[in-house]
């Protein structure tokens, strides 16, 4: 067979010589073009969450394809957009006024960090550093490297980015670190924004904290003033078991990313909502105060309407039931691990469970990670461990039964490999 050209994402294609073919989909299953089933465990990159071709984004998104299918967005607007303007409207946390559109995670916190900046110069003060959680990640473009954690991932390009004040992870019951060197950058009076990811760190090997650390960081950068950015990038639409994982600590920040969830994980879309305050220090005669950032595909008419149909499943349909459902299912399987001891650090936030294989090196690149997922994949299931950090996070139509069975193929598959 000729080799493919396609150069895959996060691939070392020494290793991994062939890719699996997809033909289709179905809620929480993929099929692959050999005929295997395969469960879909990571939600295909953490995006899909009612579950694949949810019917009525699938219509949405033919009705529109049939009628708008791409518009620039500069002096033009489209139902679709100022649909779903006005339905986040309805459920974003109170304050956050304005929305911002893109097409993925990565751009929609680029767009967060330039805001942040632009807000300070245009109100003409000189507040240009950015501060982010250790461990974080927030994509893979220049300015989302420079404020995610550094690491293997990124080590090749540390020449192109910029510093940021980095502040300790908080730790589960020893937090309090995080606090005094949040407290002592603030206090600093240089500090444009801080972005981190509410309640969970993904990439950085879903790292959990609580609510009440959430607040206490956003009450510290409210009391010096400090723009705080969060990245709902993965958290939103209910993967924590709320909408948005800032509900859960009761905080308004002044800019939200929001992407992944946001068509239901079927098309590209994003979006970076902020306050009324950010948006008017844009606002003037002076045309050098313009928000300058776009790309072409901004606020794609077709997107659109899938993340519109999202919005109404929202509204409609019992989708806080059926997270409730899953993420007691992930509990329970969780608890039939506790006294296993080949896996430790056992965690879960809503939908989302992790744990660590006890007793393998940890760090991204274990061999580990990708015996388990070819092993995994043999039997029809898709997960990617991070190293050796186990998680899984399925589509919200998930049954009980799948669950288990995802389990029972993670016990049988760590025998095998590390035998
Ligand atoms: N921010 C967070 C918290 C993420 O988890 C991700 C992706 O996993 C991103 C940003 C980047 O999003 P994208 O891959 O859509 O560019």
């Amino acid at each position: 067979m000729t080799p493919s050209p396609i150069w895959h994402p996060f691939t070392q294609h020494a290793l991994e010589p062939s890719m699996r073919s997809i033909r289709s989909a179905d809620g929480a299953w993929l099929k692959a073009s050999d005929g295997q089933r395969i469960f879909d465990g990571v939600s295909s990159w953490w995006v899909i969450t009612h579950g694949h071709r949810h019917p009525k984004i699938v219509a949405a998104i033919e009705k529109h394809a049939a009628m708008l299918d791409q518009i620039i967005f500069a002096g033009f607007t489209h139902e679709p957009a100022e649909e779903v303007a006005a339905g986040l409207m309805k459920i974003v946390p109170p304050g956050l006024t304005h929305v911002f559109f893109s097409d993925s995670g990565s751009t929609s916190v680029e767009v967060a960090l330039k805001m942040a900046l632009g807000y300070w110069k245009n109100i003409g003060a000189r507040r240009t550093r950015i501060l982010a959680l250790e461990h974080g990640y927030h994509g893979d473009t220049i300015g989302t490297m420079s404020a995610g954690a550094r690491g293997v991932f990124n080590a090749a390009y540390e020449p192109l980015l910029f510093e940021v004040g980095r502040i300790p992870y908080p730790k589960p019951h020893h937090a309090q670190p995080t606090f005094d060197a949040l407290e002592i950058q603030c206090r600093k009076g240089d500090v444009a924004a801080f972005i981190c990811e509410p309640l969970i760190l993904g990439a950085g090997g879903m790292l959990i904290y609580d609510a009440d650390t959430l607040k206490e960081m956003h009450r510290i950068c409210k009391a010096h003033d400090v723009l705080f950015i969060a990245d709902e990038v993965m958290t939103c639409f209910g993967r924590t078991g709320m909408i948005f994982a800032c509900e859960q600590a009761g905080i308004s920040p002044d800019i939200m990313c929001v992407a992944k969830g946001l068509t239901g994980g079927s098309l590209p879309l994003a979006v970076t909502l902020a306050t009324s305050a950010i948006y008017e220090a844009h606002l003037s005669q002076d045309r050098a105060k313009t928000f300058f950032h776009s790309s072409s595909y901004t606020a794609n008419p077709i997107a659109c309407a899938a993340a519109a149909a999202n919005l109404d499943i929202w509204r409609t349909e019992p989708v806080i039931e059926r997270i409730l459902a899953l993420s007691q299912q992930q509990s329970l399987c969780l608890n039939d691990l506790e006294t296993d001891t080949r896996f430790a650090n056992l965690r879960q936030l809503g939908t989302i469970a992790a744990f660590e294989l006890a007793g393998v090196q940890p760090g991204y690149l274990a061999d580990v990670a990708l015996k388990l997922r070819a092993r995994l994949l043999e039997r029809g299931v898709l997960l990617r461990p991070l190293g050796s950090t186990i998680y899984i996070m399925p589509p919200y139509c998930t049954t009980k039964d799948e669950l288990k069975s995802v389990y029972r193929a993670i016990g049988d598959t760590v025998d095998e490999v590390l035998r």
